[in-house]
């Protein structure tokens, strides 16, 4: 057994007392016993397709949506799990607006079964998490991508890097079309992720809405010398 430091009791503590404190509740009616109950677990509806590299519909005539036509071809694909909408879209909004952890780490878990039939065996050699501006980070007290991406890196054993950096502090999206998104979210991030030269990331996050902020984020990466970009989010709006 490895050695449990201070801090490793103290997550254990706290997570024992969340779960006596807060048994699971369904995300989608608030019924007992479960994170998801059997009807709303039921109601999960995945991306329908033909789906484009940014995860949205793709255009009529081919693969490629008209707004990312111009999406370098080491970016993408971008998949998410299921559609953001009813008990999925009340369980996230609980994860990350209420602070339940507990609900997040069985996201995760949804997150991570995904994972593993999208990825069909080309595991990344690293997960990146789409950080927080540090000020959100501050007000919220945690990383909602960042516990969804520790799921998938504990089911596919591929670790999660650091120094993807989120250096401006953007404005919110909601209203925003893609090109809206796309200049709001131009340089956002940066990357000084070590051993990130000639790697395969999988970026992670809770929600995707027009593939802007993954497209800005995999820009830094390239940028930074990465290989190969593909996202991976639990939902998406359609
Ligand atoms: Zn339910
Ligand atoms: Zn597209």
């Amino acid at each position: 057994m490895s050695p449990v430091g201070p801090r490793a009791w103290a997550q254990w503590l706290g997570r024992a007392l969340e779960a006596t404190l807060l048994p699971p509740t369904c995300g989608g009616c608030g019924r007992r016993g479960a994170w998801l109950c059997p009807a709303c677990a039921a109601a999960l509806r995945p991306v329908p397709g033909p789906l484009c590299r940014c995860g949205g519909r793709s255009g009529q005539s081919g693969a490629t949506c008209p707004v990312c036509a111009s999406w370098p071809p080491a970016l993408g694909p971008v998949r998410a799990a299921f559609v953001f909408e009813g008990p999925l879209r009340r369980s996230i909004h609980r994860f990350k607006y209420r602070g339940e952890h507990a609900r997040g780490r069985y996201l995760g878990e949804l997150l991570a079964g995904c994972a593993e039939t999208t990825l069909q065996g080309q595991l990344p050699d690293l997960l990146l998490p789409i950080p927080l501006h540090p000020r959100r980070l501050r007000e919220r007290g945690f990383n909602q991508a960042q516990i969804l991406a520790e799921a998938v890196a504990r089911r596919l054993d591929v670790r999660i890097g650091e120094g993807l950096l989120r250096v401006v502090d953007t404005r919110a999206q909601v209203g925003l079309d893609f090109a809206g998104r796309r200049a709001n979210m131009a340089g956002a991030f940066q990357c000084v992720t070590p051993g990130v030269a000639g790697a395969s990331v999988l970026l992670i996050d809770d929600v995707v809405t027009t593939g802007a902020t993954m497209e800005a984020a995999g820009l830094a990466l390239l940028a930074a010398g990465a290989q190969r970009v593909r996202g991976l989010a639990l939902a998406r709006g359609v």
